[in-house]
């Protein structure tokens, strides 16, 4: 069989991906590559359908054990031959899985870093030299770089591979895109005249959004409000604050699971388990909810708090949308945060100039006025040909520049200045707006001539400017017990000079105008088009059963892509739904009968 027929007959897909059919010629023809591509663009397609179309066994490598069970899931539901092969599985099925391995039963099989170096004891390795070995994928290969964001140390032992099997083919998967981690990954694994071939960074399906931070509950409850019914992850920069947000979301009538290393092992599992399989949609966290998070239907990732570096935040933010259908990536961030990575990288010793310029990069993109699609690929080092991406808040038109940003910038410093630079973000644009509080008289506030001088502004729009002051360098935040803002030597020198008319832009978000809708994404109305909703919304629950029934997550059943389609398509013969994109072969002649019948409105 082709490529292609193999695409439309196990996966129902009729076209490939970017590098897709480049990447998998070099698996044909058995030259070593590095295939890099963002999350949900594509890559396990790349060995999975290479592995069907030569002979032999394929391996892949893969560091978790959740992972690989998915991965297999969906391509038996698809009607591949696969299997996997670790230390979790009991010993019955161990001896069946090594049988059907010698009898030549399977395409594909998933295995961890450190089965294929060192034998477990169970003659696993001699089992592999009886079968010819087509080729060796490694996916999540970053994992062997220490320069990566998820160094794991059973990854250096795949370096090993090489030796022992001299003359198959290596090929590393991966969504990491800094050179020096596809460096480290070559070398590492010693990968010889490989291909290399790195795709687009950019997330096309993925609206993000800045928000200056200030009354943070209410501001996520907002993007709640939009998602009703959809599945969400919250990330957070503590595990406290994990525990009191999804305390309180609880509270609040919102089901949300928490998910942090601080968790007992169990409670962590089930939790992670809650939100793969549907029973929860909203997961509050901390970084350590990442990697084998394959629920592809993900429709908003929101942080509370800036994270420490433009990578990661492209990681989190990524895990929205893999389904490729529209998802909202929400930052709220304050200046705040950013202080306290300095002071948590200090107080344990892992600061350096590198990890202050990532920080830096990230304040940046966070008070920054312009296309966030072009900045984050820009980044990562890669053009952004469009003016307009219609997919951020930019874009959207949803900020505007303030009209006298120096004047504005003034005003503010000047504040700073008068409350004697001892003062937090929270005190100084109080004293501005003139808020007639207890905190402002009591230390005689309200007399300053700064007073009031602010008072149209809302308390958003402060701590959006104040942010924004901080990312330029003319304020820096100091103090041990809170933060406290100061003028710096170019913060003092505008100030000072009143002649100086440097080039400053200062954004805020454009107040809502009840006489215009809001404008939506070009993603968000495009992807919807046409679908009938209450059929979308019943597959869903036919998804939800079968898998329930199956003991798999739904997502290994049907994407919403699929559903989606069908719901637009609404085919009501068998040779029309085969036609549907996303459905295959195996795919119809398990599940056609119910989807038609969910098509027609008879169940
Ligand atoms: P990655 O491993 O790069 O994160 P996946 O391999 O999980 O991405 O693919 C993301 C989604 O895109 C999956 O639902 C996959 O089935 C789908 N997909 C992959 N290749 C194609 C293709 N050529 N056409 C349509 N959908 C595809
Ligand atoms: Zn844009």
């Amino acid at each position: 069989m082709t490529l292609p027929d193999i695409l439309e007959r196990y996966w129902g897909y009729s076209s490939f991906r970017p590098l897709q059919q480049e990447a998998m010629d070099a698996v044909l023809a058995g030259r070593d590559s590095l295939l890099v591509l963002p999350t949900g663009g594509g890559k396990s397609l790349c060995f999975q359908a290479p592995a069907i179309a030569r002979d032999g066994l394929a391996i892949v490598v893969s560091p978790l054990i959740s992972l690989m069970k998915d991965q297999v899931d969906t391509l038996v539901g698809n009607g591949v031959a696969a299997a996997c092969y670790n230390s979790s599985m009991p010993s019955e099925r161990k001896s069946e899985v090594s049988r059907g391995v010698r009898d030549g039963k399977y395409r594909l099989l998933y295995v961890a870093p450190e089965r294929l170096v060192g034998d477990g004891g169970d003659g696993f390795l001699s089992m592999l030299e009886s079968k010819p070995v087509s080729f060796v994928a490694i996916d999540e290969a970053h994992c062997i770089s220490q320069w990566g964001h998820d160094f794991r140390p059973e990854y250096r032992q795949l370096a090993r591979l090489r030796e022992r099997w001299p003359s198959v083919s290596l090929h590393a998967y991966t969504a990491t895109a800094t050179a020096r981690v596809r460096k480290d990954i070559i070398a590492q694994l010693g990968l010889r005249d490989a291909a290399e071939m790195v795709g687009s960074f950019d997330r096309p399906n993925l609206v993000y959004r800045v928000l200056a931070r200030s009354t943070l509950k209410a501001q996520i409850l907002e993007v709640l409000e939009r998602h009703r019914g959809q599945a969400g992850i919250i990330y957070c920069t503590s595990r406290k604050e994990v525990d009191n947000l999804s305390q309180w979301l609880n509270d609040t009538g919102w089901r949300a699971r928490p998910y942090h290393a601080g968790l007992p092992d169990e409670q962590r599992h089930r939790n992670q388990d809650a939100f793969l399989n549907e029973e929860v949609d909203l997961v509050v966290a901390t970084v350590a909810f990442g990697m084998g998070i394959d629920r592809s239907d993900v429709r908003f990732v929101v942080h509370a708090g800036a994270p420490q570096s433009l990578e990661h935040y492209q990681q989190e933010s990524g895990r929205a949308g893999r389904d490729g259908l529209e998802a909202e990536c929400v930052l709220i961030a304050s200046g705040a945060d950013f202080l306290k990575w300095r002071v948590m990288l200090e107080k344990n010793g892992e600061m350096s100039d590198a990890r202050r310029g990532l920080l830096r990069d990230m304040e940046r993109y966070a008070a920054s006025v312009g296309c966030r699609h072009k900045r984050l690929v820009g980044y990562f080092g890669e053009a952004f040909s469009k003016d307009d991406c219609g997919a951020c808040d930019y874009c959207l038109g949803e900020l505007e520049t303030v009209a006298d940003a120096v004047t504005v910038a003034r005003k503010i410093l000047s504040c700073v200045a008068r409350v004697g630079q001892r003062f937090g973000a929270a005190h100084v644009a109080n004293v501005l707006r003139g808020s007639d509080s207890e905190q402002v008289r009591s230390r005689g506030h309200h007399e300053l001539s700064v007073f009031g001088l602010m008072k149209d502004a809302t308390i958003d729009e402060m701590r959006g400017y104040i942010d924004q002051l901080l990312a330029h360098g003319l304020l820096q935040q100091g103090g041990d017990e809170y933060p406290i803002l100061q003028l710096t030597a170019e913060g003092l020198a505008l100030l000072k000079d009143a002649a100086a008319e440097p080039s400053l832009s200062l954004a805020r978000q454009k107040r809502p105008d009840k006489n215009r809708l809001p404008k939506r994404a070009r993603v968000e109305t495009e992807s919807w088009e046409g679908v009938d909703r209450d059929l979308f919304e019943r597959l869903r629950a036919m998804r939800l059963q079968v898998a329930r029934k199956r003991g798999v997550p739904p997502y290994v059943i049907f994407h919403d892509t699929t559903l989606r389609e069908i719901a637009r398509l609404k085919p009501t013969t068998m040779d029309a739904l085969r036609h549907v994109y996303g459905v295959g072969a195996r795919k119809a002649d398990d599940l056609g009968e119910r989807v038609l019948q969910e098509v027609q409105g008879q169940t």
